[in-house]
């Protein structure tokens, strides 16, 4: 067993200097909102220490594994399976809003206050519970803190050490049965079915140790439902109430109808910012990017880069990109109520875009024909070339032979240039001689090559060694054909005599003629583009 204090570990002492101090032990608390039974907890009471402080390392593997899921919901089962507290809320909402509106005046004063009041407690949410506490994205001093507190209160989504946990777990574990809003298991589930139910299978551990010692985090949890009521219904009533004498449409408007479309606009990061828009960072899970959705959730809509970088203080990271939250947090910098703003390194982000890019071009190179691999083309003779180009309009260029005769009416510069090139070698004309040809041009010549030129070019000594191999052949032939073995025997070393005597004059030949190909230099250092750009996969 270890000893509860395991965990600490005393720093040398020219480090402890720079260590923060140690927070005084504090009691776990085990108040809660919504359904927190369902959740494990916080910190070992006993101990004091992380939850996940000796956390296996197959922890998911076997946790998955061994999980018994509760039986799926029946109509028999359903009410002892509803989350009551949160059902009624997320039900009695939208009637209160309904009712209202329809029996209410809308004043100006109200309708302006109510969308103010709508961002108020939307940031609260998406600074305070989301950026600052769930992910510590950003340090907020104290009368910020409290600021975030009693707006995200107004909010009415549980306590921020719960939310937190939760959506710690969210990220820990997404798109698993741990994750509490698993977009896996559907739209409406991660909007609202998870709220609503108990969960089929108990979320995975996630460590809050540190927002248990928070002392904002604590008096929100000690003071919840008073704050909840205070800030959710009692100061959008009295507010709009005392300073123009709409208690009524305050109730109404800036509280039922503002709840109604804050509980959404925040429910919508776990369902539409899973399930709308694209995947400029990685593609491994669900979360996506949408300015739909950045705009439905107070900038909270960037969210597959969200969670690939979840400790950056910003989701958007263009400056066109909509992200109130995360000009707040820069105004609230200015101010010196933010500090330690974090970003992750630019360098590491373009890896990820950089590698999704890739992808996106990898499948638009899958829809593309590309020409036949020169190690599947036959490799043919200049004699055997030049025999063929009387059959059909053979051209060669580069080393490659071309079989130009779906193209003799297209060729942009006249079917006389192609007809004169036709069993030759077109190299010089093609790379500038006659027209410097564009890339286009290029891609198009290499799908009519029908084969490879043996020595790549027309190469005297290649022509020798043809001329002589089939004139050993020949002699040879002849001894094969006599049946006396005394003329055989004869006819063969006067065959030899003959092979020895054209071996000698083809080693004359050869030294009159160099080997070394005297090549087309701009031909020589081309690659096509497909190959400039090094994408294609090797076959
Ligand atoms: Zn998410
Ligand atoms: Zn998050």
């Amino acid at each position: 067993m270890e000893s509860a204090n395991a965990y600490i570990i005393t720093p040398p002492s020219s480090v402890a200097e720079l260590s923060p101090p140690l927070t005084p032990k504090q009691q776990a608390e085990s108040e809660a909102y919504i359904s927190d039974a369902d959740l494990p907890p916080a910190l070992n009471p006993d101990t004091d220490r992380p939850v996940d402080a000796d956390i296996e390392d197959n922890y998911v593997q076997r946790t998955l594994a061994n999980a018994k899921p509760k039986p799926p919901i029946t109509w028999s089962t359903l009410l002892g399976e509803i989350n009551y507290i949160s059902t009624a809320l997320i039900a009695g909402v939208p009637l209160i809003t309904i009712y209202g509106a329809m029996t209410t005046e809308l004043k100006w004063q109200t309708a302006i206050f109510s969308v103010l009041y709508y961002f108020f407690t939307g940031l609260g949410i998406t600074a305070g519970y989301h950026r600052l506490w769930a992910h510590r994205a950003y340090n907020a001093s104290t009368p910020l803190q409290y600021f975030l507190c009693l707006a995200g209160s107004g909010a009415c989504e549980g306590s921020i050490k719960w939310w937190s946990r939760g959506h710690r777990a969210h990220h820990r574990y997404t798109d698993t049965e741990l994750d509490p809003y698993n977009a896996h298991r559907g739209f409406w589930y991660s909007h609202v079915g998870w709220m609503l139910v108990k969960p089929r299978i108990k979320p995975g551990v996630a460590d809050i140790s540190d927002l248990i010692k928070n002392p904002v985090v604590r008096f929100q949890q000690k003071h919840y439902v008073k704050l909840l009521l205070t800030m959710g219904f009692i100061v959008p009533t009295v507010l709009p109430g005392l300073l123009w004498g709409d208690y009524r449409g305050g109730y109404f408007y800036a509280g039922a109808a503002r709840l109604l479309f804050v509980h959404h606009s925040t429910f919508c990061v776990n369902s539409l910012a899973h399930w709308l828009g694209e995947q400029p960072f990685d593609d491994k899970n669900t979360p996506r990017n949408h300015f739909i959705t950045a705009l439905c959730t107070v900038g909270e809509g960037y969210h597959n880069f969200h969670h690939q970088f979840p400790m950056d203080f910003r989701n958007a990271i263009r400056w066109y990109q909509y992200d109130p939250t995360k000009w707040f947090i820069s105004v609230c910098y200015a101010l010196g109520l933010a500090s330690h703003l974090k970003m992750f390194p630019s360098n590491e982000i373009k890896k990820g875009e950089y590698t999704m890019e890739l992808k996106r071009l990898e499948r638009v190179g899958e829809e593309i024909k590309w020409p036949i691999d020169s190690n599947e083309l036959p490799v043919i003779s200049w004699t055997s070339f030049q025999e063929q180009a009387k059959e059909r309009p053979l051209i060669l260029i580069h080393g490659f032979i071309h079989d130009v005769s779906s193209f003799m009416d297209e060729h942009p510069g006249g079917k006389h240039l192609l007809s004169k090139q036709i069993g030759k070698d077109a190299t010089t004309a093609f790379f500038g001689g006659v027209y410097d040809h564009s890339n286009a041009a290029h891609n198009l010549l290499a799908m009519m090559r029908v084969g490879v030129l043996d020595g790549g070019m027309e190469v005297e000594v290649l022509k020798i060694e043809e001329a002589q191999a089939k004139k050993k052949e020949q002699a040879l032939a002849i001894v094969k054909d006599i049946e006396n073995e005394d003329e055989r025997r004869v006819a063969h070393e006067k065959a030899m005599q003959d092979v020895k005597r054209i071996e000698e004059e083809m080693q004359s030949a050869l030294l009159r003629s160099p080997p070394e190909h005297i090549r087309n230099k701009k031909a020589q250092d081309y690659f096509p583009p497909s190959q400039q750009l090094h994408i294609r996969k090797a076959k």
